[in-house]
């Protein structure tokens, strides 16, 4: 524990002090030193963390879910614990676009900015939002896995461990290997996060020492309304969560949690924190792994509520710099296809900037909009994934003490 605990504290000092470092780089050090120390030091050293949380996220998420729909056994249980974190999510999702929404509308953000249109972006297409649902079934489980599709894979694992069970004693065997090889990538995702120091300070600094924070100069009013809105997000509504429907303690919860936090902000990517958030959920939150294994891997795929958030503000904005009001209607709109979007937001970086388009489709906003906050996107897609990941970890918490199967002892230590 107490290692943990030491490895923690070196992520965030790694934190600060790749953010410092990034920025000092940026101000002083000549561009050819910082292309130099980009390209041969920074670069390569956080591909190799990145690429090495990424190498376990498909044989984690596979075996692991697995074995826990194997050892829930019950399908009625499997149903019920899905239909909560799924009630749980949606929830939590279009309340996170509502007060996004409410707070764009009082800050009005986008309101005497002149700001000239970049002609050249092409917004990506929308996608087509009953595909989601359909796509979730896969017709090639092995291309699923080879392609990391979230959903797919966890569909063919919930439905491959449920019918481990089913069969019983028979294949007993193969269920005990799979958790053998669970085990594995349980240790190789500790091995791997010795190097997390090393791996946060060369992507936290990569990012300043190419941005720096002039880019956020012309949209602050934009990024610091969204930053509000996170931060509201995660001590009002997890807060409130964690108290009122969990009935545990939320100081408890975020300090064992933040180091998961900061894997989140490095990587932007809520898939790469996939085992992380899983680690900590069962081994310091005391969550069994039978719901880590199912909540967390689905949660990063479904479940993006400072994603929602950033679309929200994003749809008030880009409509003020149009000159367009929105109506009551509009913005309910917005709250309906943000949750949406959500499901259908891959966990990785830069995802859901893509999924603005359908948002502002719906509601006859132009898309060419998404170009101007394109710039400052790189910066608020890493906030935003922190507010992702700790929603997920949160109605993980929330759902296993329902089933009165949280370790309170653990939570609490
Ligand atoms: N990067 C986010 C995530 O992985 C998705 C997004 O772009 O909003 O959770």
């Amino acid at each position: 524990m107490k290692n943990k605990a030491s490895l923690a504290n070196k992520v965030l000092i790694a934190l600060i002090s790749g953010i410092i470092f990034g920025l000092i780089a940026h101000a002083f050090f000549p561009a050819g030193l910082n292309d130099f120390l980009i390209k041969w030091i920074l670069n390569p050293v956080g591909s190799i963390f990145l690429r090495g949380i990424k190498m376990i996220v498909v044989p984690l998420v596979l075996c692991s879910l697995i074995c826990g729909a194997a050892s829930i056994g019950d399908v009625k249980k499997l149903g019920r614990v899905g239909g909560k974190i799924m009630v749980y999510y949606l929830l939590t999702t279009a309340f996170a676009v509502t007060i996004a929404l409410i707070f764009a509308n009082m800050v009005n953000p986008g309101l005497g900015l002149n700001l000239t249109l970049p002609t050249e972006y092409k917004a990506a297409e929308a996608p087509f939002i009953m595909d989601v649902f359909v796509n979730m079934i896969p017709t090639n489980p092995i291309e699923s896995l080879v392609k990391g599709e979230m959903l797919q894979i966890i569909v063919f694992a919930i439905i491959f461990g449920v019918c481990l069970t089913l069969i019983g004693e028979r294949v007993k065997p193969l269920l005990n290997t799979i958790s053998h090889i669970n085990e594995i990538m349980i240790k190789i995702i500790g091995i791997i996060m010795l190097t997390a120091p090393y791996g946060v300070f060369a992507l936290i600094s990569k990012v300043f020492i190419s941005q720096g924070l002039e880019v956020l100069l012309p949209l602050i009013k934009y990024t610091v309304t969204i930053l509000i809105v996170l931060l509201l997000q995660v001590l009002l509504v997890y807060g409130s969560a964690l108290k009122f429907l969990g009935k545990v303690n939320p100081l408890k919860f975020f300090k064992k949690y933040w180091s998961v936090m900061i894997v989140a902000f490095s990587t932007s990517s809520s898939n790469a924190t996939i085992p992380v958030n899983m680690d900590v959920c069962h081994k310091r939150l005391g969550v069994p792994e039978s719901i880590t294994s199912f909540t967390i891997p689905l949660g990063a795929t479904v479940n993006m509520d400072g994603t929602a958030i950033m679309q929200g503000v994003a749809a008030v904005f880009i409509a003020q710099i149009f000159g367009l009001d929105l109506s009551l209607q509009q913005q309910l709109m917005i709250i309906l296809t943000a949750t949406l979007a959500s499901i259908g937001t891959a966990g990785v970086p830069g995802a859901g900037i893509v999924m603005l388009a359908m948002v502002l489709q719906q509601v006859g906003i132009p898309l060419e909009g998404i170009a101007i906050v394109l710039s400052v996107d790189r910066l608020i897609d890493m906030c935003r994934t922190v507010v992702n990941v700790t929603g997920d970890a949160v109605g993980t918490v929330v759902v296993s003490n329902s089933e009165k199967e949280l370790d309170l002892e653990v939570y609490n230590s």
